[in-house]
C-alpha cells in the first residue's frame, strides 16, 4: 500500500497493554526529549493543564485511533494509540508516533507561494495571499471551462478511499475531466482484476484469521501490505494456539528474504518477478490430483467452452495442466519441482487454506495476469464462496451516488494518445498517463494539480516524471510540505497537517468489513493555509454553473457531515468501542447498532471511533452473468483476443521483459519498502531517521544489498563504495553484505536520498526511484515496478 502506504514501522498491538508495553511510547519520550535538546526548530511548549483528545490518524490510511495530549487545548505535545479502534487497539507505529514533529516541522508551507522565476528556482518563490492564489488559478480554470477545455486539467491526488478523492472526483468530471489519478498502490492492480473477474471493482479482501495455512506470493504483511494495524494484531493471533485452530503456518514466496518472509514458517526463494508461475505450478498439481473445490467446474471459463461465435476455447482446467508442470515452473522460478508438488499437498491438506499476495514490498500493483493466478488459486480452494476466506471490501461512499455519474466529452489523455491499456479509463493509470504527456500526445495539459502526494520524488522512473511534468502548462502543489513537488511547481497552496483539519477514512482495502471514521482537528492551524476540500469547494464555486451543481457545500466539514448523516440514515453498522473485535465479523453477525442519528454518529465518530457493518455474502459482489466468477478476462474477450492464444484471456505467466541486455547489466535490482522508512507524501520524521540501521544510512551513505557470494565474484567487500548503474540512471552507494539478498540480486530501501526537506533529510541515502524502471502493463496500463537491471562498479 500502501496509501503512499509504505510508511511503517514495526506496529505495536495488543491492547491496552500494546501502549504500555510498546517500546515506542518510550523510544519516543526518549527521542522527544533528545530532538528537543538538539533541534534547532524544537518545540517549548509552555506548561500548562494537559489533557488528552481523541480522533483518528489519516497519515496512512490504516485508521488507528488516536489521543492526543494538549497543553491548553491549543498546544500538541504528544501522540499515543487509543483503543477505540479495534484496529490498533493501543498501538501505534512510528509514522503516527511523528505527527506532532510534522506538525512543527520547518518545511512546512506557512501561505501561499508563486514561482516568479524558472519552475525549480528555489530563490523564485514568492509569498501571496489566499485572494490571489486562488484568484489565479480559479480564473484559469474558469477560462478552460468556458472555452469547452476542461478536459485539459489534469489531477493526481494521494489519497484513495476518502472523501477528499471523491470530491476531486465530482469536481474533475463537472469540469469536463476525466484526467484524476490517484498514487499508484497495489489495489489498482485489484480494481482491475476483480471487474475482470467478478464483474466488480474490488479491492479483495481477505478472512485472515480464520486461515489455517497461509500461501502468501511476496505480501509484504510485515512491512505494510493490507492495512498495517490490522496486521501487527494478525501476526499476534497467527502465532497463537487458538482452539479447534491451532497455529496459522505461513510459507512465503518471493526473491529476498524479508521481514515478514523471516517470520513465516517457511520461505521459498525463487527468482525475482517468478511468483505467479510458481501458484500456477501449484494449481497444476491440485488440478491434477484433483484436490480442487467441487463446484469450481461451475465457474465461467474453468472447462472448455463454446464461445458467442461457435468457436471452442480452451478452458483453465486444460490450460493449466498443459503448460504448469511442476517441471517446467521449476525452471522459471527456480524452486524445486518436488518443493512445487510438496507446496501443493501442503495447501490441500490445510482445512482453511488461504492465498495472499502482493507485490514484494514495491507499493504499487502487479501484472494483471499474474494477478489472475493469484485469484484463480483462490477460486480453485472455494475461497471466493460466500462462507471462503476471500471477499471484497466495501467502500462507503454517498457522494458519487448523490450526484451520479458525469458524462465526460473527452477522453482521458492516455486513452486519447493510445498509451493506455485495454481496460482503458477504467484502471487508475497515472504512468500511461505521464507517458503520453511527456510525448506531447493527445492534447495538451494546461492545468496539473497534485494533492497531497510526492509524484517528483516518490514515483519509480524518476525521469519519466519530471519529464511529464516539465511538459504540463501551469502545476500546482497543494501539500503541508515543501517537498521536492513543491519545489517544481508554479503554484504552491499549503494545506493543514493531521491534527488541525477534518479527514475522513471510506474503506481500508483488504478488511472484509465495510468501516467509515473521522478525523477531527484537536487545535487550530498554526499557519495560513487551507484545507483542500475547501480549496476545490471555493474553486467549483467560481468556475461555473456545472460545478456549483456537482458541489454545493459551503465548506468540507460538511461534507462529511453528509457523509455521516448517509450512513446513519441506513440505519446499519455499529460504532466501536475498547471491547469491540474486528477480527471475526463475519456477514451473520450483524452488530447491534449503537448510535442514535446522525449527531449521535457524528459524535462518537469525533472521538476516534470507527462506523463498521459486515460485508453482505461475497456471492452478492459477483456481477457476472451466470452469477459465478470467471477464470478468464472477458474484456479481453471482447477485444477479440484469445482465439490464437488462449493464455491472453486466462492467468499467466508473463516473462520479464526489463530494459538493457543481460551482458551490460548482469545483476537485477529490487527495490523495497520497509514499514519503519516512509516512501510516500510523509517523509520520514526525524524520529524515524534515528531508527535507521547503519547499514541503511551511515553519516548521508546509502547502501545497497548485495548477497556475499555475488559480492566475491565482483570483489566487492562490506562497506566499499560503488556506483549503481540501470539503465534508468546512476548513483552512488556503500556495499552491505546481506544473505537475505539472492545471488545476482541487488536491493536498495525505498524512501531515502531526498533532497527537499532539512537537515534530517536532504541529501541522505540512495535515491533509488532514479534508478528504477517501470512497465506498463499490457491490459491495464497500471505502471509495474518489479526488477530493474544493474550493474555494479567501484567508485
Ligand atoms: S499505521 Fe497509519 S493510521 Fe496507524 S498510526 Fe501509523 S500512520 Fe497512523
Amino acid at each position: 500500500m500502501k496509501v503512499g502506504r509504505r510508511a511503517f514501522i514495526g506496529f505495536v498491538a495488543g491492547g491496552i497493554a500494546g501502549t504500555l508495553l510498546s517500546p515506542i511510547p518510550w523510544k519516543l519520550a526518549d527521542d522527544i526529549a533528545i530532538w528537543t535538546q538538539n533541534w534547532s526548530w524544537r518545540p517549548s511548549p509552555k506548561r500548562g493543564h494537559r489533557a488528552g483528545v481523541g480522533t483518528l490518524c489519516t497519515m496512512c490510511g490504516s485508521a488507528c485511533s488516536v489521543e492526543v495530549d494538549l497543553v491548553d487545548r491549543q498546544r500538541a505535545i504528544y501522540v499515543r494509540g487509543s483503543s477505540l479502534s479495534p484496529l490498533n487497539k493501543g498501538g501505534l507505529c512510528a509514522l503516527g508516533a511523528s505527527a506532532v514533529q510534522f506538525l512543527y516541522s520547518p518545511y512546512r508551507v506557512r501561505q501561499p507561494l508563486r514561482q516568479t522565476k524558472k519552475r525549480g528556482d528555489r530563490t523564485g518563490f514568492k509569498a501571496i495571499s489566499w485572494k490571489e492564489a486562488i484568484g489565479e488559478l480559479g480564473a484559469r480554470l474558469k477560462k478552460l471551462y468556458e472555452e469547452g477545455k476542461g478536459h485539459q486539467v489534469a489531477c493526481l491526488s494521494g489519497q484513495r478511499y476518502t472523501s477528499l478523492y471523491e470530491l476531486w472526483s465530482l469536481f474533475c468530471g463537472a469540469l469536463g475531466s476525466s484526467n484524476l489519478f490517484a498514487m499508484p498502490r497495489e489495489t489498482d492492480g485489484h480494481s482491475a482484476v476483480s471487474q475482470a473477474l467478478f464483474g466488480h471493482e474490488g479491492p479483495f479482501a481477505f478472512r485472515l484469521y480464520r486461515a489455517t495455512g497461509i500461501l502468501n506470493f511476496g505480501a509484504e504483511w510485515a512491512d505494510g501490505w493490507s492495512s498495517c494495524a490490522p496486521m501487527g494484531r494478525m501476526y499476534e493471533e497467527w502465532v497463537r494456539e487458538v482452539p479447534g485452530k491451532g497455529r496459522t503456518e505461513i510459507v512465503h514466496v518471493s526473491s529476498r528474504l524479508s521481514m515478514s518472509a523471516s517470520k513465516s514458517n517457511e520461505w521459498i526463494p525463487v527468482k525475482p518477478g517468478t511468483e505467479a508461475a510458481l501458484a500456477l505450478g501449484i494449481a497444476h498439481v491440485l488440478i491434477r490430483e484433483n484436490r480442487v473445490f467441487r463446484g469450481v467446474e461451475e465457474y465461467e471459463g474453468y472447462l472448455n467452452w463454446i464461445d458467442s461465435s461457435g468457436e471452442t476455447r480452451q478452458g483453465f482446467r486444460d490450460y493449466v495442466l498443459k503448460e504448469y508442470s511442476p517441471d517446467r515452473v521449476s525452471g522459471i522460478t527456480g524452486a524445486p519441482a518436488a518443493k512445487i508438488e510438496e507446496l501443493a499437498r501442503w495447501v490441500a491438506s490445510q482445512p482453511s487454506p488461504l492465498v495472499v499476495w502482493g507485490s514484494e514490498g514495491f507499493g504499487g500493483p502487479g501484472f494483471f495476469h499474474h494477478e489472475m493466478a493469484y485469484v484463480a488459486l483462490n477460486m480453485l480452494l472455494g475461497n471466493f464462496e460466500d462462507k471462503g476466506l476471500c471477499t471484497f471490501t466495501p467502500v462507503t461512499n454517498s457522494l458519487k451516488a448523490a450526484q451520479g455519474e458525469e458524462s465526460l466529452a473527452e477522453e482521458r489523455l492516455d486513452v486519447a494518445a493510445g498509451t493506455s491499456g485495454l481496460v482503458g479509463a477504467r484502471s487508475n493509470s497515472i504512468y500511461a498517463f505521464f507517458e503520453a504527456l511527456a510525448q506531447g500526445k493527445g492534447y495538451p495539459v494546461d492545468v496539473l494539480l497534485v494533492c497531497e502526494a510526492n509524484p517528483i520524488y516518490s514515483m519509480a522512473d524518476a525521469a519519466l516524471v519530471r519529464d511529464a511534468w516539465s511538459k504540463a502548462g501551469f502545476t500546482v502543489a497543494m501539500t503541508g510540505f515543501m517537498d521536492e513537488t513543491a519545489l517544481e511547481a508554479d503554484l504552491i497552496l499549503p494545506t493543514p497537517v493531521m491534527l488541525e483539519r477534518w479527514d475522513d477514512v471510506t474503506a481500508v482495502p483488504g478488511l472484509p468489513f465495510a468501516l467509515y471514521g473521522l478525523s477531527a482537528p484537536v487545535i487550530n492551524p498554526l499557519y495560513d493555509v487551507k484545507h483542500p476540500g475547501d480549496v476545490v469547494l471555493q474553486l467549483a464555486a467560481m468556475v461555473g454553473d456545472e460545478t456549483r451543481r456537482a458541489l454545493p457545500w459551503k465548506k468540507y466539514e460538511d461534507v462529511l457531515k453528509a457523509q455521516v448523516k448517509f450512513i446513519a440514515d441506513q440505519g446499519i453498522g455499529a460504532v466501536s468501542d475498547d471491547k469491540t473485535d474486528f477480527s471475526h465479523l463475519e456477514p451473520d453477525k450483524t452488530p447491534k447498532k449503537n448510535y442514535r442519528n446522525a449527531a449521535d454518529l457524528l459524535k462518537k465518530l469525533k472521538k476516534g471511533s470507527l462506523w463498521y457493518a459486515p460485508v453482505a455474502s461475497t456471492s452478492q459482489f459477483v456481477k457476472t452473468e451466470t452469477g459465478k466468477p470467471r477464470f478468464f478476462a472477458s474484456v479481453l474477450e471482447n477485444a477479440g483476443m484469445g482465439l490464437e492464444k488462449p493464455e491472453l484471456l486466462m492467468p499467466h505467466f508473463l516473462a520479464l521483459q526489463s530494459s538493457g541486455s543481460e551482458q551490460e547489466y548482469p545483476l537485477l535490482l529490487v527495490a523495497y519498502g520497509v514499514s519503519y522508512i516512509s516512501s510516500g507524501y510523509f517523509p520520514n520524521s526525524p524520529l524515524m531517521m534515528k531508527n535507521l540501521w547503519d547499514f541503511e544510512l551511515k553519516g548521508n551513505d546509502g547502501f545497497i544489498g548485495v548477497n556475499p557470494a555475488t559480492a566475491k565474484e565482483l570483489g566487492l567487500a562490506e562497506g566499499m563504495s560503488v556506483v549503481v548503474e540501470t539503465p534508468q540512471g546512476k548513483a552512488r552507494a556503500r556495499v552491505h553484505l546481506s544473505p537475505a539478498v539472492s545471488p545476482g540480486l541487488i536491493a536498495a530501501v525505498k524512501g531515502l536520498g531526498h533532497w527537499a526537506y532539512d537537515e534530517y533529510l536532504a541529501d541522505k541515502g540512495l535515491r533509488v526511484t532514479e534508478l528504477t524502471e517501470v512497465q506498463l502493463d499490457p491490459v491495464t496500463a497500471l505502471g509495474v515496478e518489479r526488477v530493474t537491471r544493474a550493474k555494479l562498479v567501484r567508485a
